[in-house]
């Protein structure tokens, strides 16, 4: 399938995790990637292993709370490809802790990483989007957002995710601009790694406890969460937009 011929992408976050799976997902696909993480140094694997399969893509170091640099990169990426055709927001953090417990700056770092950098990407983004009539743009949500002890900065970010994706369709529909998130459950990924270790499991254990929970008795994988933001930032899902897909093994 090479749903994404000419087509140019950004994915944030991409060093690792959902994001690298994402930029590999629409590489294989025949999209040009930016690869976008905070460190530029990280974001060369992912760019290694997309070029070494025949791919194209360029690595980026950008944090994406600052709005300055976030705009600066999404101008470079205009100018060196000629286009911007697909936003993939990913880039994210936790700072867990009980509400009692949690220190303000934990929330403050958690929204401005989680729903405060898409802000900045889209506003960016869509300049480019706008003008060329076309653009994909899927934001990641989380499972969480509809409540997760321990995650009230997460959930409250995650949550509004979906309300500023549903608002971006509403707006950017006119243009020809799809919008909408993937809320994704328990994927084995370095996040919910760090998340095991903090609660002082294995990785391993951690997981088997989240797949007993799951009617897929299953934890997912980043490269399943990357297949339903290839789908939705592709012309498959042309009619589509507004929407928050859950990609959680069917849980409730
Ligand atoms: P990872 O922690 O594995 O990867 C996230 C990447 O984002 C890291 O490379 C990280 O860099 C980067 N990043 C963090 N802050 C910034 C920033 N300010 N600017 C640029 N890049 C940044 O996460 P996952 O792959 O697990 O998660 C990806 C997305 O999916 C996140 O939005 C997450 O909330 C969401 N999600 C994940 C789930 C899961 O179970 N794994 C479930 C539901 C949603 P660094 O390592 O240097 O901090």
């Amino acid at each position: 399938m090479r749903r994404f011929a000419d087509r140019v992408a950004v994915v944030t976050g991409a060093a690792q995790g959902i994001g690298a799976a994402t930029a590999r997902r629409l590489a294989a696909e025949g999209a040009t990637v930016a690869v976008v993480d905070l460190d530029l140094d990280r974001t060369r694997g992912t760019v290694d292993e997309i070029v070494a399969a025949g791919g194209r893509a360029s690595g980026h170091g950008c944090d994406v709370t600052d709005g300055p640099a976030v705009v600066e990169l999404i101008d470079r990426v205009v100018e060196t490809y000629g286009r911007l055709d697909i936003l993939v927001n990913n880039a994210g953090i936790t700072r867990d802790n009980l509400l009692f417990k949690m220190p303000a700056q934990d929330w403050e770092a958690v929204l401005r990483t989680n729903l405060t950098s898409m802000f900045h990407c889209c506003q960016a983004a869509q300049r480019h989007m706008v003008a060329a009539r076309y653009g994909k743009i899927v934001n990641l949500s989380s499972r969480s957002a509809l409540g997760n002890r321990g995650q009230a900065n997460y959930a409250a970010a995650k949550a509004g995710v979906q309300g500023f994706t549903a608002t971006l369709a509403i707006e950017l529909g006119p243009f020809n601009i799809n919008v909408n998130a993937v809320a994704p459950g328990y994927i084995a990924t370095a996040m919910t790694a760090a998340t095991a270790e903090r609660v002082g499991l294995r990785p391993e254990e951690h997981q088997q406890r989240a797949a007993d929970q799951t009617p897929l008795r299953r934890v997912g994988q980043p490269e399943e969460v990357a297949a339903v933001v290839a789908f939705l930032a592709s012309d498959d899902a042309s009619y589509v937009s507004g929407q928050t897909l859950y990609v959680n093994g069917g849980a409730r």
